[in-house]
């Protein structure tokens, strides 16, 4: 089954089963008609895709953050749009930045992989999310991880390279989701680069008015 095809799947599931207010499915008239619109997506907790335990502490702020961070991976940008590659990839970034960067756990506070799998990156910060009142500090932007959370798309933009569609479509959703949550509007999505001297997120940088009004749309 292709990413978009299990996101409209899950997204059929949510409204069947009432958990979604005014379900809205990409492409659909129910879409425009309703009034709270934005879905939950599907994120795959630490537990399901068998991360490793914290090396140390794990702070959760008590407030909402004000901003969303957008990130790349500068992984490869691999054709493997499985859920398990999204499970790799997680596992990937979690090893590289506990055993390289001698951080307690991931980094970033999301990973959206190349075929619209969500993984939770730093530990606690689904359940924050779904609380919607505090967040967890992460490690992936100097200066603003008080404030904001971490977004990381799997894969490398710098070389002209653009998202796959299910990848995008997947941050767009999960970006409309933090956004309805703590509050944040879809103007404070940002990229890396905006905060330091990087050139992360890449192409995906260029791409933000777009993010914006997709996130803006959907809320
Ligand atoms: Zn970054």
């Amino acid at each position: 089954m292709n990413a978009e095809n299990a996101l409209r799947r899950r997204l059929l599931l949510a409204a069947t089963a009432g958990l979604v207010a005014g379900a809205a499915l990409p492409g659909t008239a129910h879409a425009a008609s309703a009034g709270s619109s934005v879905v939950e997506p599907d994120i795959d907790s630490t537990a399901t895709w068998g991360a490793r335990a914290a090396s140390g502490t794990i702070s959760t702020l008590q407030y909402r953050p004000s901003k969303i961070i957008v990130h790349h991976t500068v992984s490869p940008n691999t054709t493997d749009y499985s859920r398990a590659q999204a499970h790799s990839h997680a596992h990937w970034v979690q090893n590289l930045h506990m055993d390289k960067n001698g951080w307690v756990d991931t980094g970033y506070n999301f990973l959206v992989s190349r075929g619209g799998w969500i993984t939770e990156g730093r530990h606690g910060s689904l359940r924050t999310l779904t609380g919607g009142t505090t967040f967890i500090l992460g490690a992936h932007t100097s200066g603003q991880n008080t404030s904001g959370i971490g977004i990381a798309n799997e894969g490398s933009y710098h070389d002209g390279a653009t998202p796959p569609a299910a990848q995008w479509d997947v941050l767009v959703t999960l970006c409309a989701y933090a956004c309805t949550k703590y509050g944040i509007p879809a103007s404070q999505i940002y990229g890396h680069m905006d905060f330091g001297d990087t050139l992360c997120p890449g192409v995906i940088h260029e791409m933000l008015p777009q993010l914006r009004s997709q996130v803006a749309a959907r809320m």
